[in-house]
């Protein structure tokens, strides 16, 4: 755990803080602000105790080259200004105001590269820095690393967003309550691979599901007709499968499957065990397979799932992700632990309405895989632990 903004003194004084205000803009209109909002109880924690801050964050990915208008945060401050329902003042640095946004980071090309020369100029406009920004905790950029650094014994602490992510991907799963379940699914077996390399030893099954499962399978000698599998990664998936067998994680892979030509509402579709038939691809876990995972999941005390257990955004392809989700919700309910990472996961979650029965949902896709993964991050290291 780290020092949180809550355990420091902020009266009278100005907090640098980096917040992940990349919010979805169409048109210069804001089209999800749940970043912005996430963000609030840090801000009010600081603006309530008599501090003021000044904010700081990326969005999009501009050239790094200065202003360009599309990816200006001006409709953030906008939308944080009715949110405080407090002045917010945009652009530059103001020393007499409670609460300052500052431009894109992003514009200066020495956020990505991490400069010291940006990352001075940032250091000097506040007496503590705060670090609240988890969606790009991974990201050894300048108001993330090199802040940090040259703040010069100042107190630097985590934001009460990123604390409760760190709790939850790291402490929560580290010293997690048995049965511990992990539902994996997704597009890539590629992307998900390290993250089952490090549950395997630590969590006692692992449900398969989404188009990686079918890597899984051709590794186990299956034919899965035209399913979406990483040929390169057939290797891997069978020495992971070797891995599993003699660690103590039971891997589970889905047995039967429901397969369709194409991806479009109101196509055909056919339920099979293997083989899946040529021309046809497995667009969902079969019901033998939902119902058995969803018995899994109802016994367990800890739930971590990243990815969809099928093309859950064309129905009736969304069945599989839809009893999972409902059954992590309802062992939630029962009093298990449920962690959700991974963007598309979190959408469906939203979709099927069942996120306040949901303990931990990250709000950070990248940073919450790597979390899965066990890796560290240089941004969290660097802020101070609790005194
Ligand atoms: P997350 O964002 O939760 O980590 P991913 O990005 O790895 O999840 O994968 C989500 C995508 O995988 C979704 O767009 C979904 O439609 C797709 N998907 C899952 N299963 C299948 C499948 N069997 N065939 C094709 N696409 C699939
Ligand atoms: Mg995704």
């Amino acid at each position: 755990m780290k020092r949180t903004i809550e355990q420091v003194d902020v009266s009278g004084k100005r907090i640098l803080m980096r917040v992940d205000f990349n919010v979805p803009l169409q048109d210069g209109v804001i089209t999800d602000d749940r970043r912005i909002i996430m963000s609030l109880p840090s801000i009010r924690s600081v603006l309530d105790r008599g501090g003021s801050v000044t904010l700081m964050s990326h969005l999009g990915r501009p050239k790094g080259e200065g202003y360009e208008s599309q990816y200006s945060l001006k409709p953030v401050a906008k939308r944080l200004e009715e949110l405080l329902d407090t002045p917010v003042h945009f652009g530059d640095d103001d020393p007499d105001a409670e609460v300052v946004l500052l431009e894109n980071v992003r514009f200066d090309a020495g956020e990505k590269t991490g400069s010291t020369s940006f990352s001075e100029k940032l250091a000097m406009l506040g007496d503590i820095y705060c670090n609240d920004a988890f969606g790009t905790a991974h990201r050894n950029h300048a108001s993330m690393v090199g802040v940090p650094q040259l703040m010069e014994g100042k107190p630097c602490v985590a934001g009460l967003l990123l604390a409760s992510e760190l709790e939850y991907l790291g402490d929560a799963i580290e010293h997690a309550e048995n049965p511990f379940v992990a539902v994996l699914g997704g597009i890539k077996v590629s992307d998900k691979m390290d993250a089952i390399k490090h549950l395997l030893g630590k969590v006692d099954i692992i449900l398969i599901g989404g188009a990686m499962a079918y890597t899984f399978l051709v590794a186990t000698g299956k034919e899965v007709g035209n399913s979406l599998v990483e040929r390169d990664r057939i290797q891997d998936a069978k020495e992971m499968l070797d891995a599993a067998a003699v660690s103590s994680t039971e891997l589970r892979l889905p047995h039967d499957h429901v397969c369709a030509q194409q991806i479009v509402k109101g196509t055909s579709v056919q339920v099979t065990n293997d083989p899946i038939p040529e021309g046809w691809m497995g667009v969902d876990i079969g019901p033998e397979t939902q119902s058995k995972y969803t018995s899994t999941l109802l016994h367990a005390k800890t739930i971590v799932w990243n990815g969809p257990m099928g093309a859950f955004e064309t129905s009736p392809f969304d069945e599989g992700t839809r009893q999972v989700a409902e059954a992590i919700a309802k062992a939630t309910t029962n009093g298990a632990v449920s962690i959700v990472g991974g963007g598309d996961s979190a959408a469906a979650i939203s979709a099927f309405e069942l996120d306040a029965q949901i303990t931990h949902i990250s709000t950070g896709g990248g940073a919450s895989l790597q979390m899965l993964e066990g890796k560290s991050f240089k941004s969290v290291e660097l802020l101070d632990n609790p005194l």
